[in-house]
Parts: structure tokens; C-alpha cells; sequence
């Protein structure tokens, strides 16, 4: 039980540090024989922040959080927890360091509350365990044997008994894969209440929305660099995306065909990017004008099934890489 053991050292002298950057990562870089899987990510965590690393699968999230646990060594570039190195000071970093357990990472037999207990009798001023099943809704599990949890139930206990030692930062990797949409508020809500107490929270998720609605700092990454980071709201101003309509066209360049299509719109005044992806046409754009400009348009080339929304961040992701986030297909 990897945690169990590192909890136990030393606090050190991580606590002198005065600043509020508790991670720092300098051009990260790691391989795997010949797939380079995180090449060059920079980024901090500050104390107080959810930091989302949000990128698709397998664009070496998960790589990255554990070069930042000291699970693995970096082969290029730098890594530092409250100011040590994860790999050769680990001892000077765990005690305030909070991270989930691995799916096996509990006796299948033991209790939920028993397993609370259990890791709080290893810190001097744990968050009692009582106050942990009410904030993650396992009271009513509160005696079911690991083994028999649900997968969104052991989340659940996973991100709690990461929380019991009261740590400076949480590292969190996919956890709200498997929680159903309520399980998933109330995760983000007690979250919230731990960050507003200082706490810096580092999660990793795919959930590019979900991301996008809970996080202070969003880092995107996608094949190992970093796409894009900021606060989702800065992410968002810096391309005034504004709303976007998206309509199924034709080939070709007959009426509704893309070509026509996209050369009526670029007339319209208030259209600021048209993006085609897998045989549909992404229009965005800001103001009165354009949506009925563009609507009409639409309509006068024969096309009746559109849709229509606020820009959020999978449209940045897309305009930034070329590739639809949901599906990654190609312009
Ligand atoms: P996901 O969202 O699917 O978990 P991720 O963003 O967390 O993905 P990583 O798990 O870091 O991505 O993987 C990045 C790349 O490195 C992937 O191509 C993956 O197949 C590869 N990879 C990860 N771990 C190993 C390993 N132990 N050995 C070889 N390749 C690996």
C-alpha cells in the first residue's frame, strides 16, 4: 500500500518555503522506449486552485501527474513540489501530498469507514472520518467491504482518504470517471470547499466541460505538449468564439454544398471562424445579426438540421489542434 508507507515520513522543511506555487513543471519530457508520451509540458499549481490537465486519451496526463508524485523519473526537464524534487527528496514532500490510490490499492475486505479510520490514525490532526462519508455520500456504506463498491463508489473513498491528512495539495487522477451526474456535483462541491481552505488541487480529466465549469486553471494537453492553459474564462476571451451554429452540409460545390456554404457565410458580418469537421460546418460568431444572418443563410441553401450553442472549450481544442474533441476527427 504505497500511500500507507509514504505518509509516514517526515514533514521536513517544505513548510518554509514561502511561496505559493506548489508545483513547477519546466518542460517535462518522458518516454517510453520510442513514444515520446510528455514532450516538454510546462505549467504551476498555486495554493487555493483547481488545476485541470485536460486532454484526450492518451495525451500523457497521466504520464505527468505521476512524474509529479515521484511515481516516475523524468527523462528531460524539471519537477518540483513545494520546492523539492518528487524523485530524490520524496521523503520531504509526502506527508502534505494527498493522492489517490490505485483500484487495488485497499484490502478487498476491508470497511469504508474502517479504511478512513485506519489512514487517520496515521496523521496528528486527520479530518475525521465521519465528516469524510458525509461529504462523499458513503454513509450508507459506510460498512460495505471495499471489494463490494461500485466503481464510482471507490472513487469516492479514493479522493476521501486522500483528503484525511489535511494535505497542502491533492493530486487527483480521472476522478470523476464512473460518478453518476449528481455524484459528480456534490464531488466538485466538496472540492471547492477544500480549496476555498487553501488547498491546492491538481486533477486530471478528459471531461474537457466539466473541466471547463469547476476548474480555476485549465491546462489543455493533447500528444504530450501543452495546447493552451489559463483560467477557462481568459481561454475563451483570448478567440471571442462567441456562439456557434453547426449544420450538416453536402459535398461539393452545389447549393448546400460545403464550398457555397462556407463562401455565403464568410460574408456575413460578425462570422469569426467556419470550421468543417467530418461533413459538418461549425460557424462561429457574435451578435444579433449574425445568428439570423447566418440562419437565414443556412436556410436559403436548403439546410434545415442546425444546432446551436455557446462556444466553450472543446471549440477551442478544436480550433487550436485541428480536431474535434469528442470524436478527434479531422477538418
Ligand atoms: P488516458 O486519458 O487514456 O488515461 P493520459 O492522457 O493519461 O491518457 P498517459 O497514460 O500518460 O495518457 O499515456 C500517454 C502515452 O504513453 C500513451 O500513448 C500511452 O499508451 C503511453 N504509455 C503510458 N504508460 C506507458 C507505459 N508504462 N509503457 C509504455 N507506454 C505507456
Amino acid at each position: 500500500m504505497v500511500l500507507l508507507q509514504q505518509s509516514l515520513e517526515p514533514v521536513g522543511a517544505a513548510t518554509e518555503i514561502a511561496t505559493n506555487v506548489l508545483v513547477k513543471v519546466e518542460d517535462l519530457r518522458k518516454t517510453y522506449g520510442d513514444l515520446v508520451a510528455v514532450d516538454g509540458v510546462s505549467f504551476e499549481v498555486e495554493a487555493g486552485t483547481i488545476f485541470g490537465l485536460v486532454g484526450p486519451n492518451g495525451a500523457g496526463k497521466t504520464t505527468t501527474v505521476e512524474c509529479i508524485e515521484g511515481l516516475r523519473n523524468p527523462d528531460g526537464g524539471k519537477v518540483r513540489v513545494f520546492g523539492y524534487d518528487p524523485g530524490s527528496e520524496h521523503r520531504r514532500i509526502y506527508s502534505q501530498l494527498g493522492v489517490q490510490l490505485q483500484e487495488n490499492g485497499l484490502h478487498k475486505n476491508i470497511q469504508v469507514r474502517e479504511a478512513l479510520r485506519l489512514f487517520a490514525s496515521m496523521y496528528k490532526d486527520p479530518v475525521p472520518a465521519d465528516r469524510l462519508l458525509n461529504e462523499f455520500d458513503l454513509e450508507s456504506k459506510a460498512k460495505a467491504r471495499y471489494e463490494s463498491l461500485s466503481g464510482g463508489q471507490k472513487r469516492k473513498l479514493q479522493t476521501a482518504l486522500a483528503l484525511v491528512g489535511r494535505p497542502r495539495l491533492l493530486i487527483l487522477d480521472e476522478p470523476t470517471s464512473g460518478l453518476d451526474p449528481q455524484s459528480r456535483r456534490d464531488f466538485w462541491t466538496s472540492l471547492e470547499r477544500y480549496r476555498r481552505s487553501g488547498l491546492a488541487i491538481l486533477l486530471t480529466t478528459h471531461d474537457m466541460r466539466e473541466a471547463e465549469d469547476n476548474c480555476d486553471v485549465i491546462c489543455i494537453v493533447d500528444r504530450g505538449k501543452v495546447v493552451t492553459s489559463g483560467s477557462p474564462k481568459e481561454l475563451l476571451e483570448r478567440e471571442q468564439l462567441g456562439t456557434r451554429i453547426t449544420v450538416r452540409v453536402d459535398q461539393g460545390d452545389d447549393r448546400g454544398g460545403e464550398a457555397t456554404v462556407r463562401q455565403a457565410l464568410d460574408r456575413l458580418p460578425g462570422v469569426s471562424r467556419i470550421e468543417a469537421v467530418a461533413g459538418r460546418l461549425h460557424v462561429y460568431g457574435e451578435g444579433d445579426d449574425f445568428f439570423k444572418g447566418a440562419l437565414d443563410i443556412l436556410r436559403e441553401q436548403g439546410l434545415g438540421d442546425m444546432s446551436s450553442r455557446t462556444a466553450n472549450l472543446e471549440d477551442l481544442y478544436l480550433i487550436l489542434t485541428g480536431r474535434d474533441y469528442q470524436h478527434g476527427e479531422t477538418h
